[in-house]
């Protein structure tokens, strides 16, 4: 779930996926956002402009470890990522606040909310997932983004 500049990467034989309510995606200049699958990625998703679109693109075998609210989530979370903004300020050479990542996990939880796809036992999935991340240089620790999601369902 991190962001690379497009340029370096050559992406080939990206194929279309679904999550059928999460993948309604439009970033924040209204351009729809499109889904790939591919096995070209160190981790199981990130977000990135591709030939001038707004893409989400997802590690098959990596995704395929979570469970399915897990995965939606991650979809949401890429989503919010180019909902919000953020994709665009870092593929042009912006820099973000380390709290875009609780920003973009809370959009997450109400896009699922909002959707009736939230309940207890999807929550704790998500902090599950999220408390098994690692901080680093642009993601706070997993500690606290489980935390701040409990604080986004309410
Ligand atoms: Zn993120």
């Amino acid at each position: 779930m991190r962001f690379f500049i497009g340029l370096a990467i050559l992406f080939t034989g990206l194929q279309s996926i679904a999550y059928p309510g999460i993948d309604q995606c439009w970033d924040i200049n209204n351009k729809p956002v499109s889904i790939q699958q591919t096995v070209a990625l160190g981790q199981a998703a990130e977000s990135n402009i591709i030939n001038g679109l707004p893409t989400i693109l997802l590690h098959p075998q990596m995704m395929g470890q979570y469970p399915h609210d897990v995965q939606q989530f991650i979809v949401a979370h890429e989503c919010a990522h180019h909902r919000q903004g953020h994709v665009v300020r870092v593929h042009f050479g912006g820099s973000l606040p380390i709290t875009s990542e609780f920003d973009a996990d809370c959009m997450a939880i109400k896009t699922l909310k909002d959707l009736g796809l939230l309940n207890a036992f999807v929550l704790r999935n998500i902090q599950t997932f999220l408390s098994s991340l690692h901080a680093d240089a642009t993601h706070p620790g997993g500690t606290h983004r489980a935390q701040y999601a409990q604080q986004c369902a309410q």
